[in-house]
Parts: C-alpha cells; structure tokens; sequence
C-alpha cells in the first residue's frame, strides 16, 4: 500500500485495541503509537516522585520535564522509555492502571499530549490507538475505528493474560476496574471518550484477533 494513510482507533480499556493495532500496523509497515503508554508513562512519573495527582499544574511541570519515547514494535512489544529509561514493565502496573485516568483528565496535560501525537502522526503511515484520536488528536485521519467489546469480555481476556503471566488476579477485581475507568474516561471533560462521526464501530466481543484484523485491513482498503 502505497498511500500513508492516518488510522485512529479507539475505544474503551482493554478492548484489544493495542493487540490489533501492532499487528495491522506490522503488515501495512506502519509506525504504531500507543497513545495511552504516554499517559501511563506520566502516571507512573508522577506516582514514582510522589507528585500529587489532584496538583494538574504539578503534573504539567512534571511533563513538561518528561521525555516520553516509543520505539518501534519489535516482536509484537513497543519499549517505552521515560527520560531514556526503559519504563514498559512498569507502567502496566496495577497501580499505574488504578491511576492513569485521573492524571488523563487535565485539559493542559491532554493539549500537550495531543501536539506531541500530532507532531508523531504529521508524516502519515500510523496506527495510533487511544480513546480520543479519531474525535479530537487526529480529527483528519482517512481511517477510524472504533473498537468495544462487553465488560465480561474485556475482563475475562485481561484475567487470562495475567494468569498466562502467572499474576493471580480476580475476575471481578478486574471488571470493577474496567468500569471505573471507562467511567472516568467517558466522563471526563476534555476530549472524552466517544465514538468519532465518521468511525467504523467494530464489537469485537465474539471475534477472533485475526477476524478483527482482516475487518480493519478491509476498511483501510476501502478508504486508499
Ligand atoms: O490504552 P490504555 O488502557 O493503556 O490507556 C490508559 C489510560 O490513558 C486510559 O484509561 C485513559 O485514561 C488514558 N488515555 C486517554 N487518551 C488516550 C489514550 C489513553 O485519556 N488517547
């Protein structure tokens, strides 16, 4: 595919979004940008300096001085770093997840985030996911989607990924969790989580990872 298109895809905590994206954007040979990795890299920043998370003008200085880095997906797994140290373990800490809505919900912290992601998308060639790039970072790009799955579904596929990373969790633990921050996320004021107009909604719930990629492959096809 010769064009570099834009592709946005959003939607909910764990939906899959991050599984589907790196694969597309490995058989397109698009960059991909995983927009919510730069806002647990500021939680777990800013949980790690015992800066106050309820202090939005504390967590802009904070990422003001924060240097935030993707690298490119290799086998599958995007490294993270932090001011140049390797911060991809960490920020899926249970506590960075508990808290990364919180320091999500500042409008400064969120216009900042936003020109740095449009600066990364300005070239074309990226799958960036998120929950709010085809409403409001990247309102231009070709290609949005947007990716749901029910609670039950969302919790049971984090619940078997912890346990195949020997983490002993609770199902119900994690759907809580999911529905705290999908809560906070829709709720919030500044550029919410929300369905863009022109987004192709994909439920995932009863589809394989393969099914939802051919579907996203089919619509980035028809949009070249
Ligand atoms: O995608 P992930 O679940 O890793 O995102 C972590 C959190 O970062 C989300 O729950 C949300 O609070 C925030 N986020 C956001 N806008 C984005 C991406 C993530 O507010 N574009």
């Amino acid at each position: 595919m010769n064009q570099r298109l834009q592709v946005a895809i959003d939607g909910p905590a764990a939906a899959g979004k991050s599984t589907v994206a790196k694969q597309v954007a490995g058989q397109l040979e698009y960059i991909y940008i995983d927009t919510g990795a730069m806002y647990r890299a500021l939680a777990y920043h800013a949980l790690k300096t015992h800066t106050d998370l309820h202090n939005g003008e504390r967590l802009s200085e904070l990422l003001d001085a924060s240097e935030i880095t993707l690298e490119p997906v290799k086998q599958g797994r995007q490294t993270v770093l932090l001011n140049g140290e390797d911060v991809t373990k960490e920020i899926r800490s249970q506590s960075v997840t508990n808290h990364v809505s919180l320091v999500a919900q500042y409008p400064a912290i969120r216009q900042v985030m936003a020109d740095r992601q449009r600066e990364m998308a300005a070239g074309g060639g990226i799958i960036m996911d998120g929950r709010d790039i085809g409403s409001h970072v990247l309102p231009n790009a070709e290609v949005k989607i947007y990716l749901i799955a029910s609670v039950n579904e969302r919790a049971e596929r984090r619940y078997q990924e912890q346990l195949a990373g020997g983490l002993q969790t609770s199902l119900e633990q994690l759907k809580a969790d999911i529905r705290q921050r999908d809560k906070l996320d829709s709720e919030r004021e500044v550029s919410p989580l929300i369905k863009a107009e022109d987004a192709v909604e994909i439920d995932t719930t009863s589809l394989s990872i393969n099914d939802v990629i051919l579907r996203i492959l089919e619509v980035i096809k028809e949009r070249v």
